[in-house]
This record gives structure tokens, C-alpha cells and sequence, in this order.
């Protein structure tokens, strides 16, 4: 199972990408938690992802697809993955195309999280009472919702223009929108179509 989580920012995708790729058995590949572990061990990446992410932009594609390509060509990414954050830009959509044609691979379905964007804002301040995270707070997650719109969003008809696209409501409890992916996937992989 290849599959991508895409989503604003504070939809709930990293909840979500643990809980759906336990169920299907694949390393959840998260590039925001990549690129944060990066900043706290204060690697050359690090050094470099942390300015972008402090001010609410993206880390520049080379430097983003560059980890991405290391880290799915890990053995325990041969039998699939769940990607979370990435891609964000038709750059990298391109860039990931690349990676599993090199493979012989495809994607199996993306996943877009939905919400209204104050609820957005909502739990995201909620989530920097909790977290404390460095670009939780109020500009930078405006300018963090800005650029998705912008940089992000329009991935959304790539996909779906590939017939690849579930969108899911991401408002409610865990479980439940956890639910209403599988089911979304499920009636993915039931859709005749051709690829
Ligand atoms: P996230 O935890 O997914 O919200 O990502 C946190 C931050 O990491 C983002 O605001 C970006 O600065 C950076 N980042 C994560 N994924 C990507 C990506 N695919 N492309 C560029 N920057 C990214």
C-alpha cells in the first residue's frame, strides 16, 4: 500500500497517518517530523529546514525530495508507505513520480484531511498551549495556512485528475475519522477505474 495524507495544516493528518498505516502494516514517513528531529539534533539539515519552518515556509524542494528519496528507499518502505506532508508542491509531486517510476511502483490513493479553516486555527493554537511548537503560533500558522493554500491545495486535482483522491471530513473524534478513511479507500480501490 503506497499512499499519501495531505491536509492543512492542524487537519490531523499525523494522528491520522499513525493510526492508518499500523492498519495497513507501513512506516508512516512523516517529512515534518524528519525535518524536526533534524532541528533538535542539530544536523547540517537541520540547520538549514529550521529557518523556513521558524517563518512558516516551505524547506526548499531539492533539499525536501533529497530526504524523501533516503528515507522510501529504506527496506522497510519496499512494501509500501504512508507519506504525511509530503508532497506539498507540484515540484515534489514530480519528484515522488520520478522516485517510484525509478522502482516500479505507484501510488495506491491520497488522502485529503478537510476542515473548516477556524477550526483550523483553533486546534492549532490549542496545539501550542500543549506542544509548545515553534510555528504554532498566531502569524506563523496564518502564513503556514496561506502558503498550503497556495503551494498545496492545488495538488488536490492533480490527483484526483488521476483518479487517485479521497477526501475525508477530518472533524470529529480519532476513531471516527479514522473510520471514515478506510472507508473512503475502500470505496477508492472499488471504483472501476483506469490507471
Ligand atoms: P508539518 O509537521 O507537516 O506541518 O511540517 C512542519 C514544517 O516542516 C512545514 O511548515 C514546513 O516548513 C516543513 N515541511 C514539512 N514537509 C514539507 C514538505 N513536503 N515540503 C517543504 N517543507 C516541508
Amino acid at each position: 500500500m503506497r499512499l499519501l495524507l495531505m491536509g492543512p495544516p492542524g487537519a490531523g493528518k499525523g494522528t491520522q497517518a499513525a493510526a492508518i498505516a499500523e492498519r495497513f502494516g507501513v512506516p508512516a514517513v512523516s517529512t515534518g517530523d524528519i525535518f524536526r528531529a533534524n532541528v533538535a539534533g542539530l544536523t547540517p539539515l537541520g540547520r538549514t529546514a529550521r529557518r523556513f519552518m521558524d517563518a512558516g515556509e516551505y524547506v526548499p524542494d531539492e533539499v525536501t525530495n533529497a530526504m524523501v528519496a533516503d528515507r522510501l528507499a529504506e527496506a522497510d518502505c519496499d512494501a509500501g508507505f504512508l507519506l504525511d506532508g509530503y508532497p506539498r508542491t507540484l515540484q515534489q509531486v514530480t519528484a515522488l513520480d520520478e522516485m517510484l517510476e525509478r522502482d516500479g511502483a505507484a501510488l495506491d490513493a491520497v488522502v485529503l484531511l478537510e476542515a473548516d479553516p477556524d477550526e483550523l486555527v483553533r486546534r492549532l493554537l490549542l496545539r501550542a498551549q500543549q506542544q509548545g511548537r515553534a510555528d504554532d503560533t498566531d502569524a506563523v500558522i496564518r502564513r503556514r495556512l496561506d502558503v498550503y493554500a497556495g503551494e498545496t491545495a492545488p495538488l488536490a486535482a492533480e490527483y484526483d485528475g488521476r483518479r487517485l483522491l479521497a477526501t475525508v471530513d477530518g472533524l470529529g473524534a480519532v476513531d471516527e475519522v479514522a473510520q471514515r478513511i478506510l472507508a473512503a479507500l475502500a470505496s477508492l480501490s472499488a471504483r472501476p477505474v483506469s490507471r
